[in-house]
């Protein structure tokens, strides 16, 4: 009898179901032909959720998460809960998700596909190939935070009024799981990690940099140098195919994968995995967000999530050949001129997401 693997699919709002959709065919296919199958759990979250439970986050999706293999998200969100109590806002829900999974490493690739450079608005990023490692659940969006009425006054005499204040720490622990996973995806890749930090004015970015300094001497072969946030912001539009690993913390890998996406010309072919500790279901999605101007329109460029559902086989279920397999396919079809919306040039022929996907399996072989 072959393998079987549980999948909790959380398709989301928006465009979500239609990609995640997308992602699970070819995910079958590639099982198929890999000897081995998925079993799916569908589960609500974000506006479906709230819609049907009252709770962006309900307790049986957690737990049906914490019972699998893998998870496959597509994206939550949408005008329609934009102006609902911000506590159970959908986006809430991706921060409970990950806290629940202990998904501390969130792993996003910035690949450029050559065919696709026109689609950049960077002129030299032929040839990057850059993972970002961003720590997830710890730093400022974790930190103490509050508004509180403040009695200080400006030097012209207008009085503060309220004063709100968000709070960035990290403990050398949290630094250290981050900065070793990092140390290790760099090690099997072209050996070179940055720390992206701002330790010339935060405190909490020098632990960063003496804890890493420590790591870096149980990796040898992997060289190791520090940009400020600032500068590499420059750095990834100037030089984007000279970057190998970024490591960073969580607010500045969530500004900066944006910026590194966007070099590779469309938010639709970017994938994500966010990983805990070994042995435990890691979550995968698109790096983008749920799309609503686009919903319903088979404009939505599925690749993001087939290259996610990639990174699921890969790191989740150790099934590297499966992962080669859709890789293979999707470069292929890119090869061959194929394009979806976002990805066309003006007045070429574009595919529907469906189409796409059905050029995806066609290559998939
Ligand atoms: P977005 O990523 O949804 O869309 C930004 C732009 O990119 C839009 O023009 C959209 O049409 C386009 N786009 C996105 N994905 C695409 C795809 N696969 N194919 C083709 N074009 C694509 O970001 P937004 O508009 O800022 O946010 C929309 C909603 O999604 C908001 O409610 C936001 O909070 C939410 N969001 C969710 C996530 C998530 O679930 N992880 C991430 C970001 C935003």
């Amino acid at each position: 009898m072959s393998e079987v693997y549980k999948i909790t699919l959380m398709k989301g709002d928006g465009i979500g179901p239609e990609v995640v959709d997308a992602a699970v065919s070819v995910m079958d296919k590639a099982a198929s032909i890999g000897g081995f199958s998925l079993e799916y759990e569908e589960c609500l979250i974000g506006g479906a959720a709230i819609d049907s439970t009252g709770k962006p986050l309900p307790e049986e999706t957690v737990a049906s998460c914490k019972s699998s293999d893998a998870v496959l998200l597509g994206a939550v969100g949408g005008p329609k809960w934009d102006t609902i109590d911000p506590s159970i806002r959908p986006e809430r829900a991706l921060l409970g998700i990950r806290k629940e999974l202990g998904l501390f490493a969130n792993l996003r690739p910035a690949v450029m596909f050559d065919e696709l450079a026109d689609a950049s608005p960077v002129k030299n990023a032929k040839g990057m190939d850059l993972l970002i490692v961003r720590e997830l659940i710890g730093g400022i969006y974790f930190g103490d935070r509050g508004t509180y009425d403040c009695i200080e006054k400006l030097p012209d005499g207008t009085p503060f009024g309220k004063v709100s204040y968000d709070t960035e720490s990290y403990s050398q622990a949290e630094i250290r799981r981050i900065v070793k996973a990092a140390f290790t995806y760099a090690s099997g890749r072209r050996k070179h990690l940055t720390l992206v930090d701002k330790a010339n004015v935060m405190e909490s970015s020098r632990l960063w940099r003496t804890e890493t300094m420590e790591i870096a001497k149980s990796f040898p072969d992997v060289t190791l140098d520090f940009l400020y946030v600032d500068n590499c912001s420059m750095q990834l539009i100037g030089r984007p195919a000279s970057f190998d690993v970024i490591v960073t913390s969580n607010i500045f890998g969530d500004i900066l994968s944006d910026e590194a996406g966007m070099i590779t010309g469309s938010i639709g072919l970017l994938p994500s995995a966010s990983l805990g500790d070994p042995g435990k279901p890691g979550l995968y999605e698109p790096v983008h967000g749920s799309a609503p101007d686009i919903a319903g329109t088979g404009k939505a460029n599925p690749i993001a999530t087939i290259l996610s559902a990639a990174m699921l086989l890969r790191w989740s279920l150790g099934k590297p050949e499966a992962a080669d397999l859709i890789e293979d396919a999707v470069r292929s079809v890119i090869r061959s001129g194929f394009r979806t919306a976002d990805i066309a040039s003006q007045g070429e022929n574009y595919l529907t997401t469906e189409q796409m996907t059905a050029k995806i399996l066609e290559a998939l072989k």
